[in-house]
C-alpha cells in the first residue's frame, strides 16, 4: 500500500494536491476537515460539535477526530493506500494513526510537506473565504489563531515522522503543476 500524509499548514495547497495525487496514484482521499464539513451540512451530532471548535479555529478533541479517521478507513477494506490530509495534527493523532495501519499489517509510506511561509497563507485564505464562503477563512482572527495552533500543535508532527525518516519537505509556491511533479518525484522513489 502507499500511505500518504499530505502535510502543511493551512492553506498550504493540501487539498488542490490531493486530488491530484489520487487521481494518479488511485487513492483513497480521507480530509478530516472535509469529513467534519459533511457532518456540519448533515446537521450530525459529530457535526454539531465539530462545528464549535472549527468555528474558533481550534482543533476538534483527538479522542473524537481519531475515532472518525479509524471508521473512515475501515470503510475502505480494499484500498491502494490513502492521502491522509489534515491528518495527523498532534502527536497523539500520529500515534493513533501508527497503530490503526499496524494493526491492518501496513505503515505510512511516507510525509509529505507543503511548506509555504505565513504571509502567503494568509493572503490564500483570505482569498479562499471570499470566493468559497468558508467561514473560518474569512475572519483574521480565526485564521492567526489556526496557523498559531498549526505552529504549537501541529509541526511538532514533523519530528515524528523525521525520527522515522519519512519526511520529504517541498516548497509550496509556483505553479500548482510544478508542485504536483516534485510530490510525484519524491512518491515514485520510494515506490
Ligand atoms: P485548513 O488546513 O485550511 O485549516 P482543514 O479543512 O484541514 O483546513 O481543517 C479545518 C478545521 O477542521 C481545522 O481548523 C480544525 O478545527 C478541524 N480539523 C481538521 N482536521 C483536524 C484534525 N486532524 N484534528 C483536529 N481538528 C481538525
Amino acid at each position: 500500500m502507499l500511505n500518504i500524509v499530505l502535510f502543511g499548514p493551512p492553506g498550504a495547497g493540501k487539498g488542490t494536491q490531493s486530488e491530484k495525487l489520487i487521481d494518479k496514484y488511485k487513492l483513497i482521499h480521507l480530509s478530516t476537515g472535509d469529513i467534519f464539513r459533511a457532518n456540519i451540512k448533515g446537521a450530525t451530532e459529530l457535526g454539531t460539535l465539530a462545528k464549535s471548535y472549527m468555528d474558533k479555529g481550534q482543533l476538534v478533541p483527538d479522542e473524537v477526530t481519531i475515532k472518525m479517521l479509524e471508521s473512515e478507513v475501515n470503510k475502505h477494506p480494499d484500498a491502494n493506500g490513502f492521502i491522509f490530509d489534515g491528518f495527523p495534527r498532534t502527536k497523539a493523532q500520529a500515534e493513533a494513526l501508527d497503530n490503526l495501519l499496524k494493526s491492518k499489517s501496513t505503515s505510512i509510506t511516507m510525509m509529505l510537506a507543503l511548506e509555504v511561509e505565513e504571509g502567503e497563507l494568509k493572503k490564500r485564505l483570505l482569498l479562499r473565504g471570499a470566493n468559497s464562503g468558508r467561514a473560518d477563512d474569512q475572519n483574521p482572527e480565526v485564521i492567526q489563531n489556526r496557523i498559531n495552533v498549526y505552529n504549537n500543535e501541529t509541526f511538532p508532527v514533523k519530528d515524528y515522522f523525521t525520527a522515522q525518516n519519512k519526511y520529504k519537505g517541498i516548497h509550496g509556491i509556483g505553479e500548482i503543476d510544478e508542485i504536483f511533479n516534485m510530490l510525484c518525484n519524491e512518491i515514485d522513489a520510494v515506490k
